[in-house]
């Protein structure tokens, strides 16, 4: 096995960034016999999946939606381990509460429950909810494996798996159009395709492609993991060092060194260098192109060529420690704008600030006894805003917009003003999330278009630099945590295929 250099060493893995897809990476090739070294700039694992504490609270910075869990219980098994070992999942019943101007509905994974809560809010819809089950399952199994595969080359993209996905991909309609063919109500059309916001998009400009997103959560579930998703990052790392790997915190990467256009290790921020085979880079993808990268290094993601891609939304962030425990409301609910495509074109078009705005609420301490002291309650609120080529003066707006998002909820929730009850706060905005290394603060990175997919999206073997490996939401397959995971997983395929 060529895992051991000519020296009797192993062969030696960096990993620049210990978010969702590079500690995917980190602990598989770990478990595979690499040499594996994270460096982290933060000081804790997880990236936007990271624990943020407010005072006594405990909050998810990013993701609370964990989909596809298979994914990651298909992650830890390739580190030799078992996800349920490590974490405590929770599946969420109902997945989520809908809540439109005029009424609310429950939407859940029991299919009998889900048609009789169809047939409530829209009578005579239910025979669409038939249609929807039936032929999504085919379509999911056909995309699902192109989002599985490696595009490291254009022969990789005409593969039998994408050819035989080609018919089940509705080019030229937005998803919201496609739902069309199943539901006639506007509402219920908004139920099936909001799901375009976890990519960051809106579902008038999200591909048909995506029809999966809603398939996947009424097929497979949602679920929580006790202590919040954080949790997962804690876990991979502690795999990823139990498998031998090892992880520097606060250890901040200045660029990589390159040599021939072969990328062979980094250069730390305290002035070290570190020598590597391979190199995986998990650092948000634009990011990274921009200031990791040699001047003149790059061509095809060059400053310039970078800033004609299309990126995701961003959000704005409220983390609230309050005072009790709000049981009227499930552990995730959304709050619909009273015209959500005016939102949505404010947020993705015109870019600005919307007065009446669709924001998610995830109350977590319905469900979770870890997230915050007796009695109270840990709230995360996250508003889809436009992301920083908006040109929106933060700084300016950010107390004036919290409040506003307080008026909306004490007015179109039951929980009334959250004002008397916080205890604890901390408020992010797109400034904040760019100030952390997420180019444009768009949090959901490089949208997903279709010319931004599969081949089209940065490739885990980096198509720039030899020895490079990208992973997490910038590149292929996409932003979500299981495709991220995938990203993770698909990088130490290839490297353990490059030296076996
Ligand atoms: C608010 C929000 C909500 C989300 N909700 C969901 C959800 O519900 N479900 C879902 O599936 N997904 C969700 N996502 C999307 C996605 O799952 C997360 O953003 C995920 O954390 C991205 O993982 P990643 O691997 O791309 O890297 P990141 O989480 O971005 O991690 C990259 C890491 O690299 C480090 N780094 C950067 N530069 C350097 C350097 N120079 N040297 C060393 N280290 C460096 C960073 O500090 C960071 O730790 C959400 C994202 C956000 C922001």
């Amino acid at each position: 096995m060529d895992r051991i250099s000519a020296s009797g060493k192993k062969k030696k893995i960096v990993v620049v960034g210990a978010g969702p897809g590079g500690l995917t990476a980190a602990m598989v090739l770990a478990k595979r016999g690499f040499d594996v070294e994270v460096f982290e700039k933060a000081p804790v694992v997880g990236g936007r999946n990271a624990e943020l504490a407010v005072g006594d609270f405990r909050f998810d910075l990013g993701p609370t939606f964990l989909m596809m869990k298979f994914v990651l219980d298909k992650a830890f098994e390739e580190a030799g381990v078992k996800s349920e070992d490590y974490l405590d999942f929770k599946r969420l019943d109902p997945m989520y509460r809908l809540i439109f101007p005029d009424f609310s509905m429950d939407v859940t994974d029991d299919r009998e429950r889900m048609k009789r809560e169809v047939a409530r809010c829209f009578p005579g819809e239910e025979a669409g909810l038939d249609r929807f089950f039936a032929r999504e399952s085919d379509r999911f199994r056909h995309i699902y494996a192109c989002l599985e595969k490696d595009y490291s080359s254009l022969s990789d993209f005409f593969k039998p798996t994408f050819l035989r996905a080609l018919p089940f991909i509705p080019f030229g309609s937005s998803i919201y159009q496609y739902l069309g063919n199943y539901f006639n109500s506007e509402k219920l059309r908004l139920a099936f395709t909001f799901q375009s916001k976890y990519l960051g998009m809106s579902p008038w400009e999200c591909p048909g492609f995506f029809v999966i997103l809603p398939y996947i959560e009424h097929e497979f579930g949602i679920f929580h993991v006790q202590g919040g998703l954080s949790e997962i990052s804690k876990a991979m790392a502690r795999v990823a060092k139990e498998q031998g790997a090892a992880i520097h915190l606060n250890a901040p990467v200045k660029q990589l060194l390159v040599e021939q256009r072969s990328v062979k290790g980094v250069v730390l921020e305290d002035g070290r260098r570190v020598h590597a085979d391979a190199t995986v880079v998990n650092a948000d993808f634009a990011h990274a192109m921009q200031t990791l990268m040699p001047p003149g290094a790059l061509k095809k993601y060059s400053s310039d060529k970078l800033k004609k891609k299309k990126f995701s939304c961003s959000t704005f962030m409220l983390y609230l420690g309050l005072d009790k425990v709000f049981h009227e409301m499930p552990h995730h609910n959304i709050v619909f704008a009273r015209d959500y495509h005016k939102n949505t074109d404010d947020i993705f078009r015109t870019l600005k600030l919307s007065e009446d705005i669709s924001f998610y609420i995830r109350n977590s301490s319905v469900t979770d006894d870890r997230v915050a002291p007796v009695g109270k309650s840990a709230l995360y609120i996250l508003v889809p805003v436009p992301n920083n080529s908006s040109g929106i003066d933060w700084a300016r707006e950010k107390s004036r917009f919290r409040n506003m998002v307080l008026d909306i909820i004490a007015a179109r929730t039951p929980m009334g003003d959250l004002r008397p009850h916080i205890e604890a706060e901390r408020v992010v905005t797109p400034d904040d999330w760019e100030d952390a290394g997420v180019f444009y603060g768009a949090t959901f990175n490089l949208a997903h278009t279709m010319n931004q997919m599969l081949y089209f999206r940065p490739h885990n073997k980096f198509e720039e630099l030899d020895d490079c490996y990208l992973v997490g939401g910038g590149t292929h397959p996409g932003s979500g945590l299981p495709t991220i995971y995938q990203s993770g997983l698909i990088a130490a395929h290839l490297i353990e295929k490059r030296y076996a």
